[in-house]
């Protein structure tokens, strides 16, 4: 039984007062017991700040950040290593978001460093694949999510995902308003899962793989009925308080 996961991107996004706001009203309507994990991933500077808001209001929210650094610490400006991250209480962090690897180059090789690195200070991943819309027109979806998931498991091997999660996040849909169908999104989610399964069945069975891309409260509990689908990250929708809960409430049905 994988239990599903519901994570917010908060992205570039939000001030102390907003998010204070944000955190306030997500615990007024927060469900006592949700059917699905709960992540939220602010931007750095609000980590300790909204661990703090989530301490306090009790939720069972857990903290993720939107990236890492591939190296452990030293002369890298600008940069937040996985024990900065563990040290403020962050559980998860996403790593090769498709914005990461468009607009600041990360390659597989890094986003599976990073990786590597979140999981060498017990901070999940949360590992982002999916395929611009070039590569979808052009019948290359599975060739290029393969090339993705492959620079992890070659680096970390098919066990490292006993304690990570992966996101399929096709670009074309990221902030778009154009969701993949359902069934789009079982095919990649199915995929993915047999390239694991074929190294590691039973880490495979057990792998919960995320949708991303355009999940609003109208359209998440039909992609989340698809046996291969186990959640979403969601991004927009994440900042406002009533689609995000009506997410959390579409996960874990059925
Ligand atoms: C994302 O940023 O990971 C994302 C899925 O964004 P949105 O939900 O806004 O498409």
């Amino acid at each position: 039984m994988r239990t599903p996961v519901v994570a917010g991107n908060w992205k570039m996004h939000g001030s102390r007062a907003e998010n204070a706001r944000l955190i306030e009203a997500l615990a007024a309507e927060f469900p006592d017991e949700p059917r699905a994990s709960c992540v939220v991933c602010p931007p750095f500077v609000y980590l300790q700040d909204v661990a703090r808001l989530l301490r306090d209001a009790d939720l069972g929210v857990e903290l993720g950040a939107q990236d890492v650094c591939a190296d452990t610490h030293g002369a890298y400006t600008g940069e937040v290593s996985a024990a900065m991250l563990k040290d403020v209480g962050c559980g998860y962090v996403i790593v090769g978001h498709s914005e990461r690897r468009l607009l600041y180059r990360e390659d597989d090789k890094l986003v599976a460093r990073k990786f590597a690195a979140a999981q060498g200070r017990a901070v999940t991943p949360i590992l982002c694949i999916g395929e611009q819309l070039t590569e979808r027109e052009s019948g290359r979806t599975e060739s290029v999510v393969a090339r993705q998931l492959d620079a992890v498991l070659e680096l970390s091997g098919a066990e490292a995902f006993a304690s990570a999660l992966i996101a399929y996040e096709p670009c074309w849909a990221i902030g778009t308003g154009r969701n993949a169908t359902p069934e789009q999104a079982q095919e990649v989610h199915a995929f993915v899962r047999g390239r694991i399964a074929a190294r590691n069945a039973k880490i495979a069975a057990e792998t919960r793989i995320l949708y991303g891309g355009s999940v609003k409260a109208g359209n998440a509990a039909e992609l989340f009925a698809m046996p291969d689908v186990d959640g979403g990250l969601i991004g927009g929708a994440s900042l406002k308080a009533d689609e995000f809960l009506a997410i959390l409430a579409a996960a874990g049905r059925g």
